[in-house]
């Protein structure tokens, strides 16, 4: 790390003064920074913002705080409800956690969250990123926030040549330089406007950075090269068979186990996810049907990527009330409710290759 801005402390005061400045008439009109600073809202909209964009969490987070518009109405909320209306935000275990989260609140601490960082990173969910900025934006803490985001300003503006996710100590380090107790809770959401309006993953505005002055990168014209990543290794690939039954406008679903990937969620039948594509004498669907191939899809998950087939087939009311009858996991939903994960809503979108190919 170059050090630079270590030697100035003044230099960091003024610059520090500069960007608040600017984040007062740049920063983003975001729907959870509107109105007094609620922890519970704070806290919803962090959780939601993990591996989400703004965009997409939005009408999420609006959603939730109309149907549990405190911390006690979520601890009281049913499980299945809250995972259905999760649905297509991702990253199901964090719904869990939330719940969690939200029971361990009510019950231990009374329904009021901790304000300290210490006591924050005990509940469930939260690690270092999220007690932090509770911490901050919530109850005005300087606690040192660091995100995606800030580690990229924080690498240009040091110029630090370890790759990512090894530079992380370096990155604390640069990013706690500029910690204090004034605005401390507007410091990280300064910093994050910042980083998303002008210093960009791709053709960062320099002219307008009210941090220009102080960073290496720049003075280096190689902005764009930090943070330094090492090449990823492709994700494993996995192949999979779901199962669209229909029984006129419903289809099957059941709910998946607690544990595991999409757990407590309400999900389509399907094969296991393995590493070798399934030949077709293979594949058993939970009831005999004239079922057709309808073609595949993909879909990304954190650790690998899925090539998924889809088996459709429209039964009778006989046949799926006596397999429900047999199966107590499963139910029938109205496929126009969309409270399916990404992952499965993709095989209802499917329209035949060829319509009638198959009949
Ligand atoms: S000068 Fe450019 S690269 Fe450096 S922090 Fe500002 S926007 Fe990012």
């Amino acid at each position: 790390m170059s050090g630079i801005i270590l030697k100035d402390k003044a230099l960091v005061a003024s610059l520090r003064a500069g960007l608040l400045v600017w984040y007062d008439t740049h920063g983003r009109k975001l729907p959870w920074r509107q109105g007094e600073r609620d922890p519970y809202r704070v806290w919803l909209s962090e959780v939601m913002l993990q591996q989400t964009t703004v965009p997409h969490a939005a009408p999420y987070y609006e959603k939730f705080l109309r149907l549990w518009p405190t911390l006690r109405d979520l601890a009281a909320a049913e499980d299945g409800r809250v995972m259905a209306e999760w649905a297509g935000l991702g990253y199901y275990a964090r719904a869990r956690k939330l719940l969690e989260c939200a029971r361990t609140v009510v019950r231990g601490h009374g329904g009021v969250f901790p304000a300290d960082e210490t006591e924050l990173l005990k509940l469930p969910g939260f690690g270092p990123y999220t007690s932090a900025a509770v911490a901050a934006i919530a109850f005005g803490h300087a606690a040192n926030v660091v995100d995606g985001n800030i580690e990229r300003v924080m690498t240009r503006l040091y110029a630090i040549e370890t790759p990512m996710p090894a530079a992380k100590p370096q990155v604390r380090e640069a990013a706690a330089q500029w910690v204090n107790d004034d605005r401390a809770g507007d410091w990280p959401q300064a910093l994050m406007d910042m980083a998303t309006l002008i210093c960009r993953p791709k053709s960062p505005v320099c002219g307008g950075c009210p941090l220009a002055e102080a960073c290496v990168a720049r003075a280096r014209g190689e902005q764009e090269r930090f943070p330094v990543k090492l090449a990823k290794a492709p994700k494993p690939r996995r192949y999979g068979v779901v199962f669209v039954i229909q029984s006129g406008d419903d289809v099957l679903v059941e709910r998946r186990a607690d544990k595991g990937l999409l757990g407590g969620m309400l999900g389509l039948p399907h094969t296991e996810w393995r590493s070798e594509p399934y030949r077709t004498e293979e594949i058993t669907p939970p009831l005999s049907a004239p079922f057709e191939v309808i073609g595949s899809y993909e879909h990304v998950f954190t650790h690998f990527a899925l090539t998924q087939e889809v088996w459709r087939a429209q039964v009778s009311d006989e046949s799926v009330c006596d397999f429900l009858r047999r199966n107590n996991s499963f139910q029938l939903l109205p496929v126009s409710e969309k409270v399916l994960p990404t992952v499965f809503a993709k095989a209802l979108k499917m329209k035949p290759v060829a319509p009638g190919l198959f009949d």
